[in-house]
C-alpha cells in the first residue's frame, strides 16, 4: 500500500514554489541564461528581465524601483539593513527581543539596545520611547513575529520615530534615524506599502510566499546613504555585487505579485482555519494555550505551548504520525536553548521548550486540521506513558 502523504504544517519555514511561479522562472535556466551584465542582445533581455521584476516588487510595496535591492534572501537583506551604515554603527541600534537572528547578531556587532515585548508579544511602546535617546541611528522590529506570529504596531512605531527625528530636527541634533522591518513572513496576509508602514528600510524573502529560496530584497528609501556589505562587479548599484539569478529574481517578483492578488482571499480562508484550529483545541486540549496572546496576529500561524510535554520529542513523534510541524522557527532549531522569542515574552525555558509551531496553507484542509489535533492528543498520552513525568 503507498504510504500516505504526509500533512504539512509548516509554512512558516518554508513553502513549495508555485506552479505558476516555476513557469515564470523556467526559460532562465535554459535559452534565456545569459550574464545580465553582457553588452549583447540576449543579456540585455535578461537585463530588461530583472527591470522589469524590480517594477513589479516596488509597485508591490508602493516603492520606486530603483529602491529596491535584490539579497539572497531575507538573512542578507537584514545584515545590510543593520550593517549597511556607519552612522548607524556609530551610534545606537535599537531591536525588539523577538527579532530573527539575522537582525540580532549583526546588531550585537555595534552598540545596542533590545526594546522588551509584552506577555501577548507585542513590543512596549513605553519602553521604546524612553529608549529613543540622541544616540539611537536605527530601530528595527519585525512586522510580524515568524515564531509567535504577532503583528507588530508598525504605525505607532513609524510616528514614534517620526517625531523624534522632528524634535532632533528642532534642536540640531545631527544624527539620523531610520526604521527597518522585517516582513519576511507578511506578503500573503499584510498590507505592505511603504509609505503606510512608515519604514524606510524593509525585508523580504521569497521563500516564505511560495517562490524559490535564496532570494529576497531590500527597500531602501534613499538608497545612496548605504554602503555594501558584499563588494566586487557593483550590481544592485554597487550595494550587493554577484550575478544576478535572473530567475531567482523573476520567480521572487511573479509570487510577491500573487501574493498581493491574492491577499484578501487567503485572509479570509486562512482566518477560518486558524479558528478551527482553535475551536478543536479548546474542545479537546484545552490545557493548550495560545504564546502571544495579542489579538493582531498572522492568520497562517499559532504557536502553542502544550504543558509537560518535550517540544522535540512531540514534532518526531506527530512526523512519525504524518504530520509535519516545528517547535519554533526552523533557523533556532539547531540549537538547544530554549526560544529566544518564548523566553522573551515571559516563558521559562521548560515552557518555551513545551511549544509546537503550526502554519498552514490556503491548500490545509478543515480535516487535516482537525485530525492533527486528534493525534497530537494521542501523541501526548502515548508519549507520557513512555516517559512518565516526576
Ligand atoms: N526573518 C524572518 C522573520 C524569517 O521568518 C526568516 C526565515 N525563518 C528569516 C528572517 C531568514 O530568512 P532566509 O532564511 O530566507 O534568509
Amino acid at each position: 500500500m503507498p504510504a500516505r502523504q504526509p500533512v504539512y504544517l509548516d509554512y512558516a519555514s518554508a513553502t513549495p514554489v508555485d506552479s505558476a511561479v516555476l513557469k515564470a522562472m523556467a526559460p532562465y535556466w535554459s535559452n534565456k541564461f545569459h550574464n545580465p551584465s553582457s553588452p549583447t542582445l540576449a543579456g540585455q533581455a535578461t537585463r530588461r528581465a530583472i527591470e522589469s521584476a524590480r517594477h513589479t516588487v516596488a509597485k508591490c510595496l508602493g516603492a520606486k524601483p530603483h529602491q529596491i535591492v535584490f539579497t539572497s534572501g531575507a538573512t542578507e537583506a537584514n545584515n545590510l539593513a543593520i550593517t549597511g551604515r556607519q552612522a548607524w554603527l556609530d551610534g545606537r541600534i535599537l531591536v525588539s527581543a523577538i527579532e530573527h537572528e539575522s537582525v540580532l547578531e549583526p546588531a550585537r556587532l555595534g552598540q545596542h539596545g533590545v526594546i522588551p515585548v509584552s506577555a501577548r508579544g507585542e513590543v512596549d511602546l513605553g519602553r521604546l520611547e524612553k529608549l529613543v535617546n540622541d544616540e539611537v541611528a536605527l530601530v528595527s522590529v519585525v512586522h510580524a513575529s515568524n515564531e509567535i506570529g504577532t503583528i507588530q504596531p508598525l504605525n505607532q512605531i513609524a510616528r514614534l520615530v517620526k517625531s523624534v527625528r522632528a524634535d532632533r530636527a528642532r534642536r540640531g541634533v545631527k544624527r539620523p534615524l531610520w526604521l527597518h522591518s522585517d516582513a519576511a513572513q507578511s506578503p500573503t496576509t499584510l498590507d505592505l506599502h511603504v509609505d503606510r508602514l512608515g519604514v524606510d528600510l524593509l525585508t523580504l524573502s521569497a521563500a516564505k510566499i511560495y517562490g524559490p529560496k535564496g532570494i529576497g530584497c531590500l527597500y531602501v528609501r534613499e538608497r545612496h546613504q548605504l554602503q555594501p556589505n558584499l563588494r566586487g562587479g557593483g550590481q544592485e548599484w554597487g550595494l550587493r555585487s554577484g550575478t544576478e539569478p535572473v530567475g531567482l529574481i523573476v520567480g521572487f517578483a511573479a509570487a510577491l505579485e500573487r501574493a498581493v492578488a491574492n491577499r484578501a482571499a487567503a485572509v479570509a480562508s486562512l482566518e477560518a482555519l486558524r479558528q478551527v484550529v482553535l475551536k478543536e483545541l479548546a474542545t479537546h486540549q484545552p490545557d493548550i494555550s495560545l504564546n502571544g496572546e495579542s489579538a493582531h496576529r498572522l492568520s497562517h500561524l499559532v504557536s502553542l505551548h502544550v504543558p509537560g510535554a518535550d517540544g522535540e520529542a512531540l514534532v518526531m513523534a506527530l512526523d512519525q504520525a504524518g504530520f509535519e510541524v516545528a517547535t519554533g522557527a526552523a533557523c533556532a532549531a539547531s540549537s538547544d536553548a530554549p526560544s529566544h522569542v518564548l523566553t522573551a515574552i515571559g516563558l521559562t525555558a521548560q515552557q518555551a521548550n513545551a511549544s509546537l509551531r503550526l502554519s498552514w496553507s490556503t491548500q490545509t484542509s478543515a480535516a487535516a486540521l482537525k485530525s492533527f489535533v486528534r493525534t497530537l492528543g494521542q501523541r501526548r498520552r502515548a508519549l507520557d506513558s513512555v516517559d512518565p513525568k516526576p
